[in-house]
């Protein structure tokens, strides 16, 4: 039995999921003509109340094109310093938009109006890049899966308005934040110009991301996609593979919620801890005492077939997922509880 809690992109089809797949009716999605890539489209645009969306292969691809079409070379984006976009999107803003980024020291990946408001450049000073976009992420994944306050989101949206500023949202995990916080789709489609959500973290499908926005900025996304390689053809099949993720599988993730949960709470018990962050969805940042490496504990921890990742600067990182059962929670427990260093 391995048990990998690296991410909760680690996870295999489903019977159900394959059975969707393999039903699928599909067609050329270039041509726009595939039924259930344009199913799920709609699926997803009514339930956020979004005007429009479009399948991407990848939630990097989706918010490179979101950023792209909301942007001119030479402007600036603000986002917090953990952001997804900055870190790990292989230097995408300035190479796919010629953008460069404003970064803010927020907490837990998480920043406020008053911080976004800090950081505009004054529009008409020409010696500094023109602000022209703010991205969010929720769940943050650097910031071990924090949910924003929606009252805050409010008040970011406030200061774009008042600055001219597009606003998107990297919703890798937002289903994390909508179960945990009891929130719905149609709040953030209220607020935000555009949304990527990603249907292969915590919904488990192999792959595929879905950009979500309202009518004149998605009128540039299917042009963006294609240069950026992402136009496919049979896609459906994967559609399929996420209408029915987002039927079934969206729910349950109060479960990898409460099993982050208790695994901090062991985690905190254990003397070789010196920090867990606050775990409120599915993945658990912690920190190891000085007496033992991140080297040697994840070593010892694959010995015993258990993965987790580290993220550089002393963080290690775990998150529970779909395919992790209560048996390996229990053998997992058992082995943080009985570690020795
Ligand atoms: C995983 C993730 C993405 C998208 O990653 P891909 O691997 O390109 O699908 C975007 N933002 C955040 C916060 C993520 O965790």
């Amino acid at each position: 039995m391995i048990i990998d809690l690296r991410s909760d992109t680690v996870t295999r089809l489903t019977p159900g999921m394959m059975n969707a797949i393999i039903n699928a009716e599909v067609g050329d999605d270039v041509y726009k003509e595939d039924p259930t890539v344009n199913k799920l489209e709609q699926k997803l645009s009514e339930m956020f109340g979004m005007d429009a969306a479009l399948f991407f292969p990848t939630g990097s691809m989706a918010n490179q094109a979101a950023i792209k079409m909301h942007t001119q070379p030479g402007e600036q984006l603000i986002a917090d310093k953990w952001a997804h976009v900055y870190n790990y999107e292989g230097g995408g803003v300035s190479f796919n938009s010629g953008v460069s980024c404003k970064l803010i020291d927020g907490n837990r990946g998480m920043i406020t109006a008053a911080q976004v408001e800090e950081s505009i450049n004054p529009p008409d000073f020409y010696h500094s890049p023109l602000t022209s976009l703010v991205c969010l992420e929720n769940t943050t994944n650097k910031g071990g899966g924090a949910c924003y306050d929606f009252s805050e989101i409010v008040k970011i949206r406030k200061v774009c308005d008042s600055h001219g500023l597009g606003l998107h949202l990297d919703g890798a995990r937002i289903w994390n934040a909508l179960v945990a916080r009891k929130e719905t789709p149609k709040d953030y489609g209220k607020i935000f110009d555009t949304i990527s959500v990603c249907l292969s973290k915590g919904l488990g499908t192999p792959m595929g991301s879905v950009l979500l926005g309202k009518r004149e900025i998605m009128k540039k996304a299917m042009r963006v996609r294609k240069v950026l390689g992402g136009g496919m053809r049979q896609i459906g099949f994967m559609a399929a593979a996420g209408i029915y993720a987002l039927d079934n599988h969206m729910e349950r993730l109060a479960e990898d919620h409460k099993k982050a949960s208790e695994i901090s709470a062991t985690l905190a018990k254990q003397s070789y801890i010196k920090k867990v962050e606050p775990t409120e969805t599915n993945i658990v940042i912690f920190y190891l005492s000085e007496a033992v490496s991140e080297e040697k504990f994840m070593d010892d921890l694959l010995q015993k077939n258990i993965k987790i990742s580290g993220m550089g600067q002393g963080k290690l990182r775990i998150v529970t997922h779909l395919d992790y059962t209560d048996e390996m929670h229990e053998r997992f427990l058992q082995i943080l509880n009985n570690y020795k260093k």
